[in-house]
């Protein structure tokens, strides 16, 4: 391997600059050549491709969003559209890439490195936290960090007109967002998608009438199909119960936004120097993660997996905390 490719795909996430500075400068230190592909996987059907030397990567340690800009592609799904970005890349002389996104990204990546035997490494990029084999993804800290600011604010106005919020966050089919994010901002519960099926979440606060001693209540709610968002809760809270004066908020973009963490920073220069070193290590086709605060390589088909466990006793402190 002598030139090492670099792009970001999927949904932004703060740290990812971090992410592109720490590959970039990992690389060219063990004597790599660096091309940054912009757009993610479109860059590579579009042939948006530049020579990146440290410089391309100064200053941007703090800040959020991706530099190398990012997209989804949809040619990239199909055989032809891999066999176009293949020849870009040979065409660049790219020998190894490195991507940093969400599991779409690395099924990607999955789907690309098993058809040309082309060295791929993973870097997991997304605020969801969603990734299987790691703690930690790359902008989740950075979230939960925006999301707590923002209910601490939104706890003003719930405490000075005495109503009860329902405030989404994103997550899609996770819960890590909206369960920490609950217990970092003092809310008195979570609605999240891994306990959707078992429980209905809903029936059980309104039983308890939501904060029986105070009066006004917040509670995060997991954007998911599964929770079936804040919008569809509040509905039916107010028309089964109307007493209730239910405020819906939905934080939406601004949790992708901002400049990432001392932690999201740390770990997306560890993960993103620990890609170089995976590369020289003959490693292929794993996401880099980190468990126990240790690097562990994880093969993309177990990253993708769907199925990260979360911590369910944090269910049980949030609900001894909000007595
Ligand atoms: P986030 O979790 O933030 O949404 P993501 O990486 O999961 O990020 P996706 O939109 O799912 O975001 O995927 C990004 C891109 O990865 C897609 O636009 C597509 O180009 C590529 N991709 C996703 N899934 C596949 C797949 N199964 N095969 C090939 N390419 C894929």
């Amino acid at each position: 391997i002598k030139t090492i490719g670099i792009l970001t795909s999927g949904g932004d996430a703060p740290g990812m600059n971090a992410a592109i500075r720490a590959v970039t400068r990992s690389a060219i230190f063990s004597g790599f050549k660096v091309k940054g592909i912009y757009r993610g996987y479109k860059g590579l059907l579009t042939n948006e491709i530049v020579d990146f030397k440290t410089q391309n990567v100064s200053n941007i340690i703090q800040m959020g969003g991706t530099i190398l800009k990012t997209a989804r592609c949809q040619e990239f799904k199909s055989p032809e559209g891999r066999q176009l970005a293949y020849d870009t890349l040979r065409q660049h002389e790219i020998d190894a890439l490195v991507v940093i996104g969400g599991d779409g990204s690395l099924s990607g990546a999955r789907a690309f490195a098993t058809e040309f035997n082309f060295p791929c490494i993973g870097l997991p990029g997304t605020i969801d936290n969603d990734l299987y084999g790691t703690d930690e993804t790359i902008g989740y800290d950075t979230a939960l960090n925006t999301i707590m600011e923002c209910v601490d604010k939104i706890r003003d106005t719930a405490t000075s007109h005495e109503r009860l919020f329902f405030i989404e966050v994103m997550g899609r089919d996770a819960g890590f967002l909206a369960l920490n994010g609950a217990i970092a901002s003092g809310a008195e519960a979570a609605i999240i998608p891994e306990i959707s099926t078992e429980v209905d979440q809903l029936a059980e606060l309104i039983q308890n009438g939501f904060r029986k001693s105070k009066n006004s209540s917040i509670v995060l709610v997991a954007e998911s199909p599964v929770t079936g968002g804040a919008m569809a809760l509040a509905e039916r809270v107010n028309k089964e119960y109307p007493e209730y004066d239910v405020r819906v908020s939905i934080l939406g973009h601004l949790q992708r936004g901002g400049s990432p963490t001392a932690r999201d920073r740390i770990l997306a220069s560890r993960l993103g120097s620990a890609a170089i070193d995976a590369l020289l290590d003959d490693q292929r086709n794993v996401m880099i993660g980190i468990s126990n605060d240790e690097i562990v390589y994880v093969p993309f088909s177990k990253a993708i997996k769907k199925d990260k466990p979360i911590n369910r006793s944090l269910l049980d402190t949030l609900r001894r905390l909000s007595i």
